[in-house]
């Protein structure tokens, strides 16, 4: 019998890693390199052809010691490259190399957070950064998640089981979509929407529909809407929930990391009124996905998520002083996301990571000025935190759609699209702390090319 391939963990891990990371480093750089802007050129037909060719027959007879180097080398030269300067579409953001990096020592022991006899290490380690974050948020407790859909879920979860089942939820129109489909979910009444005509919840209209609704209500506000980057007015919104006896869930999925920095701070007030907070750190916080959490202001409320598996935490082993972890998560078999997060922590600080987010910010101030500051383009306003709406003047939505989509065919630029005041915007979503001024202007340039070259 031949020997079985090399294991990533164990004493001998190490040695069988290097090499192998050597060859992953050298296909991300030649790909990269081959790729050569930040979106592959060609389009969806030309990409999905490249790798057709790349992978061959995808379950051979015999193996392939080239894989290796051959899918790496594909999937970058086919990748949206966040770290480019002109990939700015979504809330993608460019991970840290450190983040990475700590995301292998992950992958290579594989913990796994159901049970305490497979984390020993990870399992202290989460509980105690779930902890110092939700303390950032003035909240006592959190619990990791996959990101922001889910920590939506579990919110919603949480009102269910602490107010039953006909908690209606009540949002803004710029929520996440992943707030109603909760709601489908989970089969509560059918959500309300408040329209949002400025763009954040209207804390009036939020009044009049709770006093008009029978409740009880679940209120969701957003912290950065997906849309626009913007933030409710936590504050008031908070006020008119404790009036009306609405439980308040603040959605700062993309918001969240604020937090972090002295200057942006402050337009967070009002968040750990929240009962609960999605936070995602694979936005505003340059982490490898996943890299979810559900703060909750009251540890009491995470009671609703215990389970029992005598395989996993029997009451016996927990007795004796084995931490029962499966409460922690709805998954069972859960990847330590929060070592990336807690050697980013460290490594940079509260100070590094609010710079970084100050840089993003001034980079989408800059952003608006040129586009302000250019009578060939429309600003739709001033960014709240690194999202910039705008588009040609005197174009139409379809001049907008089909220019979005001549800079992803031809992998010149990666811009998002968002509907605000009923017409059709170009999306910068800056999330890239190294991308300079001349990046931000050659984006235009390339804008002003593809609208030229005319409607498609
Ligand atoms: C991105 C986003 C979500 C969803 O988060 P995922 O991590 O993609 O699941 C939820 N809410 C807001 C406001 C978001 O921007």
């Amino acid at each position: 019998m031949s020997t079985p391939p090399p294991l990533a963990s164990g004493p001998e891990g190490p040695y069988h890693l290097r090499p192998l990371l050597d060859t992953v480093l050298d296909a991300l750089h030649t790909g990269g390199r081959a790729r050569g802007g930040p979106l592959p050129a060609g389009g969806p037909g030309a990409v999905t052809a490249a790798v057709r060719d790349a992978v061959g027959d995808v379950l051979p007879d015999q193996g392939d010691p080239d894989a290796l180097r051959t899918l790496v080398h594909a999937f970058a030269e086919g990748a949206a490259d966040p770290a480019h300067p002109l990939c700015a579409a979504h809330l993608h953001c460019p991970p840290l190399a450190v983040a990475a990096a700590a995301d292998l020592a992950a992958s290579a022991l594989n913990p796994s957070l159901d049970s305490w006899d497979q984390a020993p290490a990870a399992s202290a380690l989460e509980a105690l950064v779930t902890r110092a974050l939700a303390h950032e948020a003035g909240h006592t407790d959190s619990v990791v998640t996959s990101g922001g859909t889910e920590s939506n879920q579990l919110a919603l979860l949480l009102a269910r089981e602490a107010l039953g089942g006909t908690v209606r939820l009540v949002h803004g129109a710029g929520a996440h979509h992943s707030l109603p489909r909760a709601a489908w979910l989970l089969g509560l009444p059918d959500p309300v929407e408040i329209p949002a005509p400025t763009g954040t919840l209207d804390p009036a209209a939020l009044d009049d529909a709770l006093t008009r609704l029978p409740g009880p209500h679940l209120v969701a506000a957003t912290a950065g809407t997906t849309d626009a980057g913007l933030i409710d007015p936590l504050p008031e919104i908070a006020a008119r929930c404790a009036t009306h006896g609405a439980r308040l869930h603040v959605d700062a999925a993309y918001g969240g990391p604020l937090l972090f920095s002295d200057l942006h701070r402050p337009g967070l007030t009002g968040l750990e009124a929240a009962h609960t907070i999605t936070l995602d750190l694979h936005k505003l916080g340059w982490q490898p996905v996943p890299a979810g959490l559900l703060t909750v202001r009251d540890a009491q409320d995470l009671t609703v998520l215990r389970h029992r598996a005598d395989y996993l935490n029997a009451d016996d082993d927990t007795e004796a002083g084995f931490p029962d972890l499966l409460g922690r998560s709805l998954r069972t078999t859960r990847r330590p996301d929060v070592l990336k997060l807690a050697v980013t922590l460290r490594t940079l600080g509260r100070a590094g990571l609010g710079a970084l987010v100050d840089r993003v910010c001034a980079h989408a101030q800059e952003f608006a000025r040129l586009v302000q500051d250019d009578p060939r383009l429309e600003l739709h306003d001033r960014p709240v935190i690194s999202t910039v709406l705008f588009r040609p003047a005197h174009a139409t939505d379809t001049d907008v759609a089909a220019l979005r989509r001549h800079l992803l065919t031809t992998g010149r630029a990666v811009l998002g699209r968002a509907r605000a005041d009923g017409r059709l915007w170009l999306k910068a979503t800056l999330l890239n702390p190294a991308a300079r001024p001349e990046d931000l202007a050659g984006l235009l340039t390339l804008v002003h090319q593809a609208h030229a070259e005319g409607p498609r």
